[in-house]
């Protein structure tokens, strides 16, 4: 079977647990602080905390905006349900606008008509690897004195005119999740430019404890830490990542120069000045695609190829957010994209063969 996802763990990440065990200190420490350190120089921002996964990340980016109660944060409806997940966990009010067609990002005419005078936040998702409107969304953060906090969880890499994701957003957050770009396990990261955001987010892992008083409390706090076992994984795979992401791009460009031709399959598109690091190669499968995409799935499946699908629901239909009244046909976009996508596995384990293993699979159907 060609997985979905399959994380990849070499002898260097082997090592680096074994000695972070040896060391007899588990917990965050140094590893923790050397991952940070280079986080932050990847992304070329001045700050990064490590947090233990990407949704206590995001959890403490919301945070660290000082949005709480009676505020509201713009959200897309399809996206991984961390994305709005911390904003109700702040108890602030989640209020999503649609994305585009084209591209799956969140779209700035629709954020527009969502901003209200309570408005706090937005959060656009670099969903797949790929890179939000950033000017655009940004001018209207700017005109309405908001901040800008980017769910990069599946991004890490990706650039907008040669920037990388998370030196783009007043705050973005990223996850080591065991089947993300690069991993740690469990683990998240934010980062940025801002001393007070990087301050009130080590805080907020650490039970809201002052960073000069032990013991004294400035803020309501969790334990939202990593540890040196996770950041050590962490560690040996950013050395890797030039190597990792490149492998994703092959891949995606095999399906590209391949799928293009296939009437009623669309494929991802790349916006202008993007470098996508796909996380996810996400195909819509559209009516006229002689097959429905939940067969398309099965279909590969029965061939030995995995597929997923990300996401079959959009958020506003799950319980706890369609009581806060949203309800059908209220993001259309959405919706229809929900019953669409299918990833084809990209990771730099599938091969050239794998590839075009997939390919030859999917063309006896067209
Ligand atoms: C993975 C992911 C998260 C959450 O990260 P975890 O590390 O699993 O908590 C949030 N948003 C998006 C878009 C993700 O893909």
């Amino acid at each position: 079977m060609i997985n979905i996802a399959d994380p990849i763990i070499g002898e260097e990440e082997k090592k680096a647990v074994l000695e972070v065990l040896e060391s007899g200190m588990l917990a965050q420490g140094k590893k923790v602080k050397e991952l940070e350190s280079a986080f932050a120089d990847y992304c070329g921002t001045k700050y990064a905390v490590a947090l233990n996964s990407g949704t206590a990340a995001i959890h403490a980016a919301v945070f660290s905006l000082g949005v709480g109660p009676g505020d509201e944060v713009i959200v897309p409806p399809f996206t991984f349900v961390a994305t709005a997940n911390p904003v109700l966990m702040l108890g602030a009010k989640v209020v999503f606008a649609d994305v585009r067609e084209d591209d799956f990002m969140l779209d700035p005419s629709e954020v527009e008509k969502k901003i209200t005078k309570n408005t706090k936040a937005i959060i656009p998702v670099d969903l797949y690897g790929n890179v939000h409107s950033v000017d655009e969304i940004k001018a209207l953060a700017n005109k309405s004195n908001l901040a800008v906090l980017s769910d990069s969880c599946q991004a890490i890499g990706a650039e907008f005119r040669g920037r990388r994701v998370g030196s783009l957003s007043d705050v973005s957050c990223f996850s080591l999740y065991a089947t993300k770009n690069i991993i740690s396990g469990e683990g998240g990261m934010v980062v940025t430019d801002s001393e007070e955001i990087a301050e009130r987010c080590r805080r907020f892992r650490h039970h809201g404890q002052s960073e000069k008083t032990k013991y004294e409390y400035t803020d309501l706090g969790y334990n939202y830490r990593m540890t040196d076992l996770c950041a050590a994984v962490g560690v040996e795979q950013m050395k890797k990542i030039d190597r990792l992401t490149q492998k994703r791009i092959e891949n995606a460009e095999t399906f590209g120069s391949e799928l293009f031709s296939v009437n009623g399959l669309v494929l991802p598109t790349v916006g202008r000045d993007v470098r996508h690091v796909f996380h996810q190669y996400t195909l819509r499968v559209t009516n006229e695609f002689p097959m429905s995409r939940d067969e398309l799935a099965k279909f590969l499946k029965e061939n030995g190829i995995d597929t997923g699908i990300y996401y079959p629901k959009p958020l506003h239909l799950y319980s706890h957010f369609s009581k806060l009244d949203y309800k059908k046909g209220d993001f259309p976009v959405a919706e229809k994209l929900a019953g669409e996508v299918l990833s084809l596995p990209v990771h730099p384990l599938v091969t050239k063969e794998d590839a075009k293993k997939i390919v030859k699979t999917i063309y006896p159907y067209v």
